[in-house]
């Protein structure tokens, strides 16, 4: 296993009003100001550095890849701001309807800023429906016409996608690397694995969530093998629910307990 580890982020909150915002079925996954600056100095001080968005098929023995899901305002006023402040560069993954749909996502001027400085804006389809719903065509069209919108916005040549709600198949993977995308995120568990990036092969993150305590976040980030072997099992299991109760059920009856 490799000590290589990409952490999963969502929206990041500065104060209660701002807390308030984030709808019900994010919160369990948006973390405080706070929390964000002490993930980054629990990194300092244990030397796991942070890389670059796509450095991970350069061979680097240990570190964490920073990546961020959906598009909330919040990548531009505080994960961003705070990157910056400190010199590391960030993967931030985009649905691009959503942008000119909600005003609590970051706007095109902001992601064109962010990515100007360096961080990374990549594909989170196009509308955040589930690839694994989706037609062939549709799944081909989310791809398409996100990268599309995204590099005419930022500039910014589109090579990575992370899927909504970590849903896919084999056939999204084909479809993707026939549009010349090359790295897939998923919300599988696991460490990053060299081969794997190289083989543009899937690849797990580690979701930070709200109730992620300092030593566990530690554990993640510095890929310790237990807690990935317990974290892979309850992942498995919950994958084997959703296979079951199929996918609008579960997330009502995720919904219905988280809300
Ligand atoms: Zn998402």
């Amino acid at each position: 296993m490799s000590h290589l580890v990409a952490l999963m982020y969502h929206a990041i909150y500065a104060d209660e009003t701002e807390l308030k915002a984030i709808p019900e079925e994010d919160k369990p996954y948006a973390i405080s100001t706070e929390q964000f600056e002490r993930h980054l100095e629990i990194l300092r001080l244990n030397k796991i550095p942070i890389l670059l968005p796509d450095a991970i098929t350069e061979t680097p023995s240990h570190g964490v890849i920073l990546t961020f899901d959906d598009g909330d305002k919040s990548f531009h006023r505080h994960a961003y701001r705070i990157l910056q402040k400190l010199g590391h560069k960030g993967l931030f993954f985009i649905s691009t309807d959503l942008i000119d749909q909600r005003d609590d996502f970051c706007t095109w001027g902001e992601l064109k800023e962010m990515a100007e400085a360096g961080m990374h804006i990549q594909c989170h389809g196009q509308t955040h429906r589930f690839f694994d719903d989706l037609t062939e065509q549709e799944s081909s069209l989310e791809f398409s016409t996100a990268q599309k919108r995204l590099q005419e916005q930022t500039g910014q040549p589109v090579y990575a996608i992370s899927f909504p709600g970590g849903r896919y198949t084999k056939r999204d993977i084909r479809i993707g690397k026939s549009l010349g995308y090359t790295t897939f995120y998923t919300s599988d568990i696991g460490t990053l694995n060299l081969d794997k990036a190289k083989q543009n092969e899937p690849l797990p993150r580690l979701a930070i969530r709200q109730s992620t305590s300092e030593p566990e976040f530690l554990k993640m980030a510095s890929a310790n093998s237990h807690y990935i072997r317990k974290e892979t099992f309850k992942y498995k299991l919950k994958q084997l629910i959703k296979k079951i109760l199929g996918n609008r059920l579960y997330h009502n009856l995720y919904k219905a307990v988280t809300g």
